[in-house]
């Protein structure tokens, strides 16, 4: 359907993405203002955006997880209310790295020292008070053992190396209090679930936004022409600094904090298991203890015949490249160190994400680049009363989330219920 015929190609707002941020953003407009007129409007074929799940055991078995699994600050993520209110199931078995999960590396002195120097990179991240900012790998200790170990682990939380990110932004970092819990029928069917109420346009890209005239922004999109009182954009940072979206007149300050926000990348490959009975249910295992360039493995997640292979950064990059059967390879020989050489019989590839070529994404989460933890505020500033933006980089301290992003989206509304 032309938007031109959708209400005589005029709404009162417009929310440009449905993932966490805009489906949060529509929700809490219509809570607030019923008597608003809204539309989201998204580019890809379905709702969730970097929440995406896929059900190829059946609707009943648990899902997986493509992008965002875990709701990260559980007690006070507002998803996993969500989930309840909606009717989805919260899993609260405890993530691996919490107390009471499960992890297969031994509690032998090499695991304790690998633990140790983690923990010491974190607080000296968390305690830097340097006026200026640095490059997460000027944290690393000279000539620490466990020095690949933090470049591994600080590419998960990132997706990028750690010579490229800002140490100020990670010490700001802050998910909330609580553990990590999951939803069963996947985080991306609980995005899309809580969006069903929302007007909806799928497969339509917004490609420029003129927001100089007095009365409406005027949007342009690959359906046609479509007027807004006011337009809250949360499309991801990678899409905003590749100029997907224009904007007239130009938004220069918004398109270099988005270029200094960049989306690292993390993927996940799935690994079908013929024989489920050698493996013990959601256990973690790293690949490699002594390199960066290492999977972090999460078997048999929910009891499902799989492996939730997760790969970060450059690696993940450079495996995208490549395609699934390379990722595929690479973690069969990583988990015949572990389980021994005829392990890869019982295994084969069922499906892999390719966040980074994914053009209405182009990435996993964002980081900051060094001197550009405040830019995240620059990103979020609303223009003139009308043009809001939210998305998970618009987040001090809970960016790179799904619950970050979401209450980007919801501050979006009420400013938005305000300003109208
Ligand atoms: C592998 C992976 C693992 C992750 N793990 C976790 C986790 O465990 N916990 C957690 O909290 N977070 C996790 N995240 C991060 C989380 O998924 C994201 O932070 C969050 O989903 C981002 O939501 P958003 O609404 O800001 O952006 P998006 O989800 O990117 O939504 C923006 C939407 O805009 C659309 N769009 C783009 N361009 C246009 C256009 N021109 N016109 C119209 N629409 C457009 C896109 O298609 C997209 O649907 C993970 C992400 C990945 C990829």
């Amino acid at each position: 359907m032309p938007i031109e015929s959708w209400k005589g190609g005029e709404v009162d707002v417009a929310v440009i993405g449905a993932g966490a941020a805009g489906v949060g953003a529509a929700r809490q407009l219509q809570l607030l203002r019923p008597d608003l007129s809204i539309v989201l409007l998204e580019a890809s074929d379905r709702v969730g955006g970097r929440a995406r799940s896929i059900h190829p055991f059946g609707a009943d078995a648990a899902a997986l997880d493509l992008g965002c699994g875990w709701l990260h600050g559980a007690r006070t993520n507002a998803w996993t209310g969500i989930a309840e209110e909606v009717g989805l199931t919260v899993d609260r078995t405890p993530a691996p790295w919490s107390d009471g999960g499960h992890r297969l590396e031994q509690n032998d002195a090499d695991a304790k020292a690998a633990a140790a120097a983690v923990n010491d990179f974190f607080e000296r991240v968390d305690d830097y008070r340097g006026n200026d900012d640095a490059d997460l790998s000027t944290m690393l200790s000279p000539d620490d053992p466990w020095s690949e170990r933090i470049y591994a682990v600080g590419a998960f939380m990132t997706g990028g190396e750690l010579d490229k990110s800002s140490v100020i932004d990670l010490g700001r970092y802050d998910p909330g209090p609580g553990p990590d819990w999951r939803v069963r029928q996947g985080y991306g069917t609980l995005v899309e679930t809580f969006g069903l109420p929302v007007p909806t346009v799928l497969s339509v890209e917004v490609s420029r936004i003129d927001h100089s005239g007095a009365d409406h922004i005027v949007l342009s999109t690959s359906k046609g022409e479509l007027r807004a009182r006011a337009v809250v954009v949360t499309v991801s940072t990678n899409v905003l600094a590749a100029e997907r979206i224009t904007f007239w007149p130009p938004l220069p300050e918004k398109i270099e904090a988005a270029a200094r926000l960049p989306l690292g990348l993390a993927n996940k490959l799935f690994i079908r298991i013929a024989d489920p009975e050698i493996f013990t249910d959601d256990t973690h295992v790293m690949g490699s203890k002594h390199s960066r360039r290492t999977g972090a493995y999460q078997l048999k997640p929910f009891g499902a015949s799989v492996i939730e292979a997760y790969f970060a950064a450059d690696l993940a990059l450079d495996l995208e490249r490549q395609g699934i059967d390379a990722m595929f390879a690479f973690s069969v020989e990583q988990l015949k160190r572990v389980f021994g050489a005829d392990i890869g019989k019982t295994l084969s590839p069922l499906v892999a994400s390719a966040w980074a070529g994914e053009p209405f994404f182009g990435g996993s989460y964002s980081y900051a680049t060094p001197g550009a933890s405040d830019l995240r505020s620059v990103l979020a500033a609303p223009r003139d009363g009308r043009l809001f933006f939210a998305g998970e980089a618009c987040s001090k301290a809970r960016y790179s989330t799904a619950h970050g992003a979401y209450e980007t989206g919801v501050a979006a509304a009420e400013a938005v219920a305000k300003a109208l």
